[in-house]
């Protein structure tokens, strides 16, 4: 047993496997059925002796299982198309056994700190106990490897073990993931959308209207496939927004390809979309590339941009925004002025920061190329506040309070000396800013990929190095990339234009564009028609049984 899972552990940071599981989720690939918390979702995955378990179905995610008496130790799938990201976790479990408590050990989380340290994973029946967060020993019989590659990369990134318990009666079926799931059939489901463009997975691209005025409010939520609070905070917007003073063009899915297939933050292709805002390809991410197409006629009226994520490692919901260090920004702080006694609002957790390695983001982008002063992220704790997770109550109240503010966006400024206090000169040092951390992911996993082994060493390298070795080499190269990564310097805007993080950008671009030239999932799909088609006929058009199988021997060398 023991083997087999370290040999799908070894093969899990190649596209292999994950292939293995994308073409069963494909198979199942009907967005018009929403996965029930209670019911049975998918198709039976893996069976136990105490328990079986569900997981492929719109944006489930889990790998691998193996059984150890009563604890089950889990494997995710990295985000499509990349060697990590795994944070992301949805599966259904069903007991064989009137009562059993389980222990599960989700074994390759790549976050080194999240909120779940203290707050508890989604849960749709009672809640789990006995939680652990810690990094999970390279020594431990599934992780040991004999593959010098592996071992390498183990050094180099550590994973995170997520350690619960749960107590199952009867044979009820429960639903757990790492955030109350929000799947793409939700969104889909929402009323008179319009299609601006498909994914490469043919999934629709979709834009809300309301209000009707001559400036625009642009709202995006989902860029990033694990943060549901954004899409339960803009359900609620879509409900209320019924306005006579702006227009709002609302994308509540921005990322519905990443959604379905259970990734933590990337697209099909294993794009960041919320990098791609400059200059985005239609061929990587279409997402993107839509969006901003379908608002070029409306860019010189668009008044304010809303981009909705989820937080994993702060409590509350707070704003980043953008602004010119050099000149006051009484505008900007004006308007967050408006959240702050708002009970599950947190105004230290607000951030101007305009930093060069942010600069791709849609919040950047709005301010920059289309010149919307009123640009900003809203984060969304994804584990709520120290009430606990955000009721569907407090989403609507949260929604609530961010169109009151919009609306009121142009208020003459209150006397300056009430104005908040944020900071904009970039001395935000926080460790745990999520966009860095993940940052940090990418930055690594690139490295590895441009990393050649020595011939000789391939197979024979078998000493793992011990846990304080690996500890320093990890900070080293934190040393060594952070000063690129988290280049910590605010912005003017003509700074912006020549910053060289674009040179920067355009190089990991084409070590990525050769990545994965070796094997380009894209090419497993049929070519999109001029008339772009629903999903539900995508599984006619590809008679998945006849569909060319993939040849694993070509793909291992990639
Ligand atoms: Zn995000």
């Amino acid at each position: 047993m023991n083997k087999k899972l370290q040999l799908i552990t070894t093969h899990n940071y190649s596209l292999i496997n994950y292939l293995k599981v994308f073409q069963k989720k494909l198979q199942l690939l009907d967005t018009t059925i929403q996965p029930q918390s209670n019911q049975q979702n998918g198709q039976l995955t893996f069976i136990t002796s105490s328990i079986q378990i569900y997981s492929l179905y719109d944006s489930s995610n889990l790998f691998y299982l193996t059984e150890d008496n009563d604890t089950i130790n889990i494997l995710l799938n990295s985000d499509s198309n990349t060697n990590g990201c795994t944070q992301w976790f949805h599966f259904q479990v069903q007991a064989l056994k009137p009562t059993v408590t389980i222990k599960f050990k989700i074994l390759n989380n790549r976050r080194r700190q999240q909120l779940l340290t203290n707050f508890k994973p989604y849960t749709s029946k009672s809640t789990c106990f006995d939680l652990h967060y810690y990094k999970t020993n390279i020594h431990h019989p599934y992780y040991a490897n004999d593959d010098a590659q592996i071992a390498k990369y183990q050094q180099l990134m550590h994973f995170y073990t997520l350690e619960f318990k749960f107590t199952f009666q009867n044979d009820e079926i429960v639903t757990f993931a790492y955030a109350q799931p929000y799947p793409l059939s939700r969104a889909l489901s929402l009323t008179d959308y319009k299609t601006v463009g498909y994914t490469q997975l043919n999934n629709p691209i979709i834009q809300i209207k309301r209000g009707k005025a001559k400036q625009y409010v642009v709202i995006l939520a989902r860029q990033h496939p694990s943060e549901t609070s954004g899409s339960f905070v803009v359900e609620q917007l879509i409900n209320i927004i019924n306005s006579s003073k702006y227009r709002y063009i609302i994308y509540p899915m921005v990322n519905p390809d990443g959604v379905f297939l259970g990734n933590s933050r990337c697209n099909l292709h294993g794009v960041d979309l919320n990098r791609k805002w400059i200059n985005p390809q239609l061929s990587s991410e279409p997402e993107i590339y839509y969006i901003k197409s379908s608002l070029e006629k409306y860019k010189q009226k668009i008044t304010m941009m809303v981009d909705l994520h989820g937080h994993s490692t702060k409590q509350h919901y707070f704003i980043y925004g953008c602004a010119n260090n050099q000149n006051n920004n009484n505008e900007i702080k004006n308007f967050i002025a408006k959240f702050q006694n708002h009970s599950l609002f947190h105004m230290k957790h607000c951030s101007l920061e305009t930093q060069a390695n942010r600069k791709s983001t849609a919040r950047q982008t709005f301010w920059y190329q289309y010149k919307v002063q009123f640009s900003i992220t809203i984060e969304i704790s994804l584990f709520g506040s120290l009430n606990g997770r955000f009721s569907d109550s407090d989403y609507k109240e949260i929604a609530q309070q961010i169109y009151d503010s919009i609306e009121k966006c142009n208020e003459p400024i209150a006397d300056q000396t009430t104005l908040p206090v944020i900071d904009c000169l970039g001395n935000d040092q926080d460790e745990s800013d999520s966009e860095c951390e993940q940052d940090f992911v990418f930055e690594v996993a690139q490295k590895r990929d441009s990393y050649k082994e020595p011939k000789k060493f391939l197979f024979k390298q078998k000493t793992i190095q011990t846990e304080t070795q690996c500890v320093q080499q990890e900070q080293q190269l934190k040393k060594l990339l952070l000063p690129q990564i988290k280049k910590i310097k605010s912005m003017t805007k003509s700074e912006h234009k020549s910053s060289t993080k674009m040179e920067f950008e355009n190089q990991l671009k084409v070590k990525q564009d050769s990545f994965q030239k070796n094997f380009n999932i894209i090419n497993y799909f049929p070519q999109r028609n001029t008339q772009p088609k629903r999903m539900s006929s995508i599984k006619k058009d590809l008679n998945l049984n006849k569909c060319p199988q993939i040849k694993v021997d070509q793909m291992k060398n990639y």
